[in-house]
């Protein structure tokens, strides 16, 4: 646990539990990471996330899915692999209740783009599930992936918002 408080001595601080104030003027922090307490409560949680096929996103019970950072299938907890994973379940209830077509399954690979500053983004490709290792490829940074970087948001938000 972080505390911040104000001080006398130090102006702000950030404190730790064990007492230690490390002064600061701006703090910028990420909450501990875990499932909300409804999805502790569902049943569906071991250990804090929800087991899941990591290629298919069931549960224990069938007929169940959990995506994104509540799920532990193997791959990072990032938007990437949510929406990859949701394109899987998605395509895996077409093909159920339409009684047709194979489901697509999770293929545990993205991408992420690395800021560089200077107008260059550079970016990793990652695949978790094609070998026996996961696997990462680095793409030097340039102007073409830091625009290849903004399509990216942008179809985003055309697709969620529709804008
Ligand atoms: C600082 C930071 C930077 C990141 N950068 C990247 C990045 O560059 N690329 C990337 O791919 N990923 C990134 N991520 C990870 C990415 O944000 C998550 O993996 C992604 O948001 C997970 O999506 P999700 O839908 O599973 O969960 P969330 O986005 O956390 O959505 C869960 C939602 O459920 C809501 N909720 C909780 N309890 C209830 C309840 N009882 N009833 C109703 N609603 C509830 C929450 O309010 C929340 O809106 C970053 C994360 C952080 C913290």
């Amino acid at each position: 646990m972080i505390a911040i408080e104000a001080t006398e001595t130090l102006g702000s601080a950030a404190v730790l539990d064990d007492g230690t104030a490390l002064p600061c003027d701006l703090f910028l922090g990420i909450p501990k990471h875990c499932a909300p307490p409804v999805v502790e409560a569902s049943g569906l949680a071991e250990n804090g996330w929800i087991p899941v096929n990591p290629r298919t996103l069931e549960t224990k019970c069938s007929g169940v899915y959990a995506i994104g950072d509540v799920s532990n299938t193997g791959t990072p907890k990032g938007g990437v692999f949510a929406e990859g994973a949701a394109r899987a379940v998605a395509s895996s209830l077409i093909a159920r209740i339409g009684g047709a077509g194979q489901p697509e399954p999770f293929a545990g690979a993205g991408s992420c783009y690395v800021e560089m500053g200077g107008g260059q983004v550079g970016r990793v490709d990652v695949d978790f599930f094609s070998g026996p290792k996961p696997t990462g490829v680095f793409h030097e940074a340039s102007a073409d992936l830091r625009a290849e970087k903004e399509q990216f948001g942008v179809s985003r938000r055309r697709r969620w918002f529709g804008s």
